[in-house]
């Protein structure tokens, strides 16, 4: 593996760690997070979560909503906050599935709503205790490459009872 490809998967893990931690902090389930190549979309490192996207929330509360806008959000807020400046077209389906999902939550609001989600976003993984986490679930993915739920779970001392 050449320097160059190490230091991206690096940041690739800090990026799909800090969904991770997110889906955890709003007690959201997914199934796992990775930090393998997708030959098919082409693309490093993904969650696979439910049948969840901004097509497919017509159950879900406002509430729900923009939580999974922020989930979405989390990954690009990561990649600002770790390298100064983010990728809008790597982070393009992040952007476009979060931005789905305020579509459907803002009810007109469509900006004020996008500011106070990528707020949040941007605070989440600015928080101590946040960072730390989502460099231990890093860590664990640049080892393991794949992880589920209930392991990252477990990472963060939290077990699928007490969640
Ligand atoms: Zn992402």
């Amino acid at each position: 593996m050449t320097e160059e490809i190490e230091i991206m998967i690096e940041d690739v893990a800090h990026h799909e760690a800090a969904h991770a931690v997110a889906y955890v902090s709003v007690r959201r389930l997914f199934k796992t997070v990775t930090i393998t190549h997708d030959d098919e979309a082409g693309s490093w490192g993904a969650v696979h979560h439910r049948a969840i996207t901004g097509r497919n929330v017509d159950h879900l509360s406002h509430r729900g909503l923009t939580d999974y806008a922020f989930i979405c959000f989390a990954g690009p807020a990561q990649d600002e906050y770790r390298l100064g400046t983010y990728d809008p077209d790597a982070c393009k389906s992040d952007t476009q599935d979060g931005l789905d999902f305020i579509e459907k939550a803002a009810f007109g609001h469509m900006q004020e709503c996008y500011d106070d989600v990528w707020a949040r976003a941007k605070k989440f993984v600015r928080d101590p205790k946040r960072t730390e986490q989502i460099k231990t679930v890093a860590n664990a993915l640049l080892a393991k490459k794949t992880l589920t739920c209930d392991q990252v779970m477990s990472l963060l001392g939290k077990d699928q009872k007490s969640q």
